[in-house]
């Protein structure tokens, strides 16, 4: 990873289009859940939300996130630097989701590993019909 890619993300600075992101909005559109927004501007910039239903989903990288299931092993050199990073990461993310929740946001997580292939099936059925109707909306089933 370059030193530019490495400070934009301690930044918090998210890319929009990465692949899970676009993973998880083909699957919202064959659902037929769309009028969606992205990178909305409330705490954590969710990068799929419905602002009129104060619902949002959060994609999150497995690696800068520090998913639980994942739980990846620090980068071998500077533990100390990484872990700092790693643990100002996982608060912000702690925080950003108790101020959406405190604005009244229904708030979805997805992890990046929930995303590949035998999982992301499993995931979308237990996440769509929730979001349905949260959304108030049908959604498709193929
Ligand atoms: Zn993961």
């Amino acid at each position: 990873m370059t030193t530019e890619a490495v400070r934009k993300s301690m930044q918090g600075n998210k890319r929009s289009n990465t692949k899970p992101e676009l993973l998880v909005r083909k699957r919202l559109r064959e659902a037929g859940l769309t009028g969606y927004r992205l990178q909305w501007k409330v705490p954590g910039r969710p990068d799929v939300a419905w602002p009129g239903k104060k619902v949002c989903i959060l994609v999150n990288g497995c690696f800068w996130h520090r998913c639980p299931k994942c739980n990846l092993p620090l980068p071998k050199s500077n533990v100390q630097y990484w872990s700092v990073k790693f643990d100002t990461n996982v608060e912000r993310d702690k925080r950003n989701l108790q101020e959406l929740e405190a604005l009244g946001w229904k708030v979805h997580v997805i992890w990046e590993c929930e995303l590949k292939k035998k999982c992301i099936d499993d995931t979308f059925a237990a996440l769509l019909p929730v979001l349905a109707e949260e959304l108030g909306k049908e959604f498709r089933v193929d």
